[in-house]
């Protein structure tokens, strides 16, 4: 299959092309057509398998770049994994000049701050980070209508799942919500019973 089968626009074709991604992987092909259509969706995947991809690909092609707040917001469960998710998105929008801005703990409150306040289409952080510029007003989500919890069961954990479950309530209650994990414990179960829609898709 090819990624032209999903109906993407020629800037982000082109620029998964100068990437050398030419077919889709499994979870790609599964996941890209519904996230599309801004159904919820619960998907069970590995690291490797081509997830970023899977959930960054349609924030890329769906964001307006007109708009100046934060449209789409993913929580991660590492400084690394966000940071390379920024860089992920940051290059299949490249040609669509999206941009991302990382945000997580140990690191200048003050630089983030400053790089919210410019345009930032999408915000990848870890839950604690996050929800501090909720709490500062120094991250606005009232434009937020798309969420991804990247790698959930780590968030869980690492004793994260309570910040996740406060930031949600910061988030509008019309939104796509999508949950990405190894594995599928009864509390990631709950939290997608709780937090997405009865109409969700499962993929595996
Ligand atoms: P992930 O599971 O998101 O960590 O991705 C694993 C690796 O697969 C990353 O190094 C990506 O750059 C790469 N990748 C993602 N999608 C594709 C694709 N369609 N074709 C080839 N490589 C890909």
């Amino acid at each position: 299959q090819s990624f032209e089968t999903f109906g993407i626009s020629p800037e982000i074709k082109k620029a998964l092309t100068s990437l050398r991604y030419f077919h889709p992987t499994a979870v790609q092909e599964k996941v890209i057509p519904w996230a599309l259509e801004q159904q919820d969706i619960l998907v069970e995947s590995q690291t490797g398998s081509g997830k970023t991809v899977a959930f960054g690909l349609p924030l890329c092609e769906q964001v307006e770049w007109e708009e100046n707040k934060p449209q789409a917001l993913i929580l991660v469960p590492t400084r690394e994994l966000a940071l390379q998710v920024k860089n992920d998105i940051m290059n299949v929008g490249r040609l669509k000049r999206i941009k991302a801005t990382a945000v997580f703990g140990k690191a200048s409150f003050k630089t983030q701050k400053s790089e919210l306040k410019q345009k930032s289409h999408i915000v990848v952080g870890t839950p604690g980070r996050i929800l501090e510029h909720l709490e500062e007003g120094t991250l606005v989500v009232d434009k937020v209508d798309r969420l991804v919890l990247d790698e959930a069961d780590e968030m869980l954990n690492m004793g994260f799942i309570d910040q996740v479950e406060n930031i949600i309530d910061y988030l509008p209650k019309e939104r796509q919500t999508m949950l990405f994990s190894a594995t599928m414990p009864t509390k990631i179960e709950e939290l997608a019973h709780f937090y997405m829609s009865s109409d969700r898709v499962s993929v595996k």
